[in-house]
């Protein structure tokens, strides 16, 4: 169930608060803040809109559970000239075109 205004604003206080956070700094163009602006309001129509930083770590936790599917998807196949199941970090055959560390990765790329 989805999250009242008050709870999601509680919890990314919440989130905020740990000692571990990170304060970053974006560089975005303008069609990219434009982007941002209309679709952390048009998520929420006639509520507070997303705040720019929860709007963001939303998505990067969404990406994030996409990559794990993804990966839990290719980690039944094998790269063919080590054997071992992909993501392969590194492999003594990387540049051999049979080898998933220069071709397979391709599967994780971020497209549009
Ligand atoms: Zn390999």
């Amino acid at each position: 169930m989805a999250k009242t205004a008050a709870e999601r604003k509680k919890a990314q206080r919440a989130r905020q608060s740990k000692a571990d956070n990170r304060k970053l700094e974006l560089q975005l163009d303008t069609q990219e803040v434009e982007m941002l602006e209309r679709n952390r309001a048009d998520r929420r129509p006639d509520r507070a809109p997303y705040d720019m930083s929860e709007y963001i770590a939303l998505l990067i936790r969404q990406d994030d559970a996409r990559m794990r599917n993804r990966i839990k998807r290719i980690s039944t196949s094998k790269c063919s000239k080590c054997g071992d199941a992909p993501p392969v970090k590194s492999c003594i055959m990387s540049g051999d075109s049979q080898c998933w560390v220069t071709t397979g990765w391709k599967k994780l790329i971020l497209t549009i």
